[in-house]
C-alpha cells in the first residue's frame, strides 16, 4: 500500500515543466481574442523568447517576477523562463507599491516582465524591466538546462489576506503533479476547451488552468471576467470553466436575465473560496449543472475535489487527487501529504518550519470536517476561529445557516472585541430583500446552539473580497 503510494507519487512528480508542457505533436491550441497560438508555433515562440531572455542575462535558478494582467505574452514569458531553467514569481497586477515592494525585495528577480502601466513604478522599485508587449526573441535556441523534479519552479506569494504574503517555492514536481491529479480528476483530455478567466498568478489560474490545458493537449481561451463574455465562449464551444464563487454568483445573476442554454459545457470547477449550497443550486438549474467544488491552498497544491462522476455534495470538497493523503490533526486542523505539497518558503526556514508537523504533513491552517462518506468539508479558518463566552464558534458554520435565509444574498462572520464575551459573533450581511436583524437572529436561533449565534447583525451593500473571490475578514474587523 505504502508502496504504491510511492510510486503514484514519483509518476505524478515525474519530469519537467517544460519537457511535459511543450511536449510537441498534441493539439492544443491558446487563444485570446483574435490572435491564437497553435502548439507548434507556441513551442516555436517560447524558444525564441528564452533566446531573448538568455540574451539579457537569465540563467538557470534567477527569479523573473511577472507582473502583468493575463495574455498570451504572460503564457511565453512564463514558458521561456521555465525553458530556461529560472524561478517565475507571478504576482497579481492589481497590487500597488507597498506590495509590489515587498514581492520585489523578496525573491529579488533578475528580470520583470511588466507592461506599460506598472513600467515606472517597477523601475523606481530599481529592477530591469522586460516589456510584456514586446518580449525580446533570439532565432537560436538556448540549450536546455539541467532539469529534474526537485528543481524550483515557481514562488507564488500566499494571498496575505493575514499578516505579509509569504512566497511558497514550488518545484517543477509539484506543479506536475497536482496538474496530472485533476487532469485525471476532471477527465480532461485533448478534445477539451477551457474558457479561462482566471488570474494565471494563482494556482487555479496557473497550474490548473494552464498546465492543465498543455499538459492535456486541450485548448484554452483567455478572456477577461465577465458574465456575459463567459457564456459567449461557452456557448461557442468552451468545454469547461474554472471559476471561483463570487463568479458564480454573477454568471447566475446575468443568466436569471438573460437565460442561455449551456448543456453541452462538460465541466465547471468552483474553488478558493466555499460555494454556498444556495449557489450551488442556483447553478444547477441555471447553467444545467452544480459545479464540482475543488479545494487546495497555495503550498499544498490545489488536491482535493468532489467527484467528476458521482454525487457532488454542496458543502463538502470531496476526495483527494491520487497520491495526496489528508487527515485532520490538532483542532481538527487539515493535514496535507503528497508530491504536491511545497517544500518550503522562499529564504524562510522558520515559517518552513513552523508550517510542518514533527512527521512532515503541512498544515493548512484550515479547520476541516471528514463526513461518514470520507469526503472533507472545510469548516474555516483556524485562525478566524471566534471564542465568544468561553465557547469556540466557527464562522462558516454560522454562515452557512444564514445562507440558507431567502433574503440573504452573502453573509461574513466575524468576531468583534467584546467586554462581555471576550469576542461577539457579528454578522455582516449582504441583504437580498427586506430583513431585520431580528429576524436573523431568531432564524440562526431555531438552527444553532445560542453561544453560536449572532449578537449584532450589520447590514453592508458588499464584502470586501480579493482577486481570487476569497473574502478579506481582516477587513470587517
Ligand atoms: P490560496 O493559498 O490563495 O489558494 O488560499 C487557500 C485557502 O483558500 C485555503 O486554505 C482555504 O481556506 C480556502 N479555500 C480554497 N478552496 C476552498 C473551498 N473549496 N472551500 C473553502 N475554502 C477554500
Amino acid at each position: 500500500m505504502i508502496a504504491d503510494l510511492e510510486e503514484t507519487r514519483r509518476r505524478l512528480r515525474s519530469g519537467t515543466l517544460p519537457g511535459a508542457l511543450l511536449r510537441p505533436g498534441l493539439g492544443a491550441v491558446l487563444s485570446e481574442g483574435d490572435r491564437s497560438l497553435t502548439r507548434a508555433a507556441l513551442g516555436q515562440r517560447t524558444d525564441r523568447v528564452a533566446g531573448g531572455l538568455a540574451r539579457l542575462g537569465l540563467r538557470q535558478g534567477d527569479r523573473v517576477a511577472i507582473y502583468a494582467p493575463n495574455s498570451l505574452e504572460w503564457i511565453l514569458a512564463y514558458l521561456a523562463a521555465e525553458r530556461l531553467g529560472a524561478v517565475v514569481v507571478p504576482f497579481n497586477p492589481a497590487y500597488r507599491a507597498a506590495e509590489a515592494e515587498h514581492i520585489l525585495n523578496d525573491s529579488d528577480p533578475a528580470l520583470v516582465v511588466t507592461d506599460r502601466e506598472r513600467r515606472a513604478l517597477v523601475e523606481s522599485l530599481g529592477r530591469r524591466v522586460v516589456p510584456i508587449q514586446d518580449l525580446p526573441e533570439e532565432a537560436k535556441a538556448p540549450p536546455a538546462p539541467e532539469l529534474t523534479p526537485e528543481s524550483p519552479a515557481v514562488i507564488i506569494y500566499t494571498s496575505g489576506t493575514t499578516g505579509r504574503p509569504k512566497g511558497a517555492l514550488l518545484d517543477h514536481g509539484n506543479l506536475l503533479a497536482q496538474t496530472r491529479g485533476a487532469i485525471e480528476a476532471w477527465r480532461w483530455t485533448g478534445a477539451d476547451r477551457l474558457v479561462h478567466a482566471l488570474p494565471l498568478f494563482h494556482l487555479h489560474g496557473l497550474a490548473m488552468g494552464l498546465n492543465g490545458t498543455l499538459l492535456s493537449g486541450g485548448s484554452l481561451t483567455l478572456i477577461q471576467f465577465t458574465p456575459a463574455a463567459v457564456v459567449a465562449e461557452l456557448q461557442a464551444g468552451g468545454s469547461m470553466l474554472f471559476g471561483v464563487p463570487s463568479m458564480y454568483q454573477r454568471l447566475c445573476d446575468h443568466l436569471e436575465e438573460h437565460p442561455a442554454d449551456l448543456s453541452r459545457v462538460r465541466l465547471f470547477v468552483s474553488g478558493s473560496a466555499p460555494l454556498p449550497p444556495a449557489l450551488f443550486e442556483r447553478c444547477e438549474r441555471l447553467l444545467g449543472q452544480g459545479p464540482v467544488e475543488r479545494y487546495g491552498i497555495t503550498e499544498g497544491g490545489i488536491v482535493v475535489s468532489n467527484p467528476y462522476d458521482g454525487p457532488r455534495r454542496p458543502g463538502r470538497v470531496g476526495f483527494p487527487f491520487s497520491g495526496v493523503e489528508v487527515r485532520l490533526g490538532e483542532s481538527d486542523e487539515v493535514q496535507l501529504k503528497g508530491g504536491q505539497v511545497f517544500a518550503g518558503y522562499w529564504r524562510n526556514p522558520i515559517a518552513t518550519r513552523e508550517a510542518f508537523t514533527p512527521d512532515g504533513w503541512f498544515r493548512t491552517g484550515d479547520v476541516g470536517e471528514i463526513e461518514t462518506d470520507g469526503s472533507l468539508a472545510i469548516r474555516g479558518r483556524l485562525k478566524e476561529l471566534i471564542i465568544s463566552g468561553g465557547f469556540n464558534v466557527y464562522p462558516r458554520e454560522v454562515e452557512l445557516v444564514l445562507e440558507e435565509h431567502p433574503r440573504v444574498a452573502e453573509v461574513a462572520v466575524v468576531g468583534l472585541p467584546s467586554d462581555r464575551w471576550g469576542e461577539e459573533v457579528t454578522a455582516f450581511v449582504v441583504p437580498a430583500g427586506e430583513v431585520t436583524e431580528l429576524e436573523l437572529i431568531a432564524f440562526a436561533r431555531e438552527r444553532l446552539a445560542t453561544f453560536k449565534c449572532p449578537h449584532t447583525v450589520r447590514f453592508v451593500e458588499y464584502l470586501p473580497r480579493n482577486a481570487m473571490g476569497k473574502l478579506e475578514r481582516s477587513k470587517l474587523v
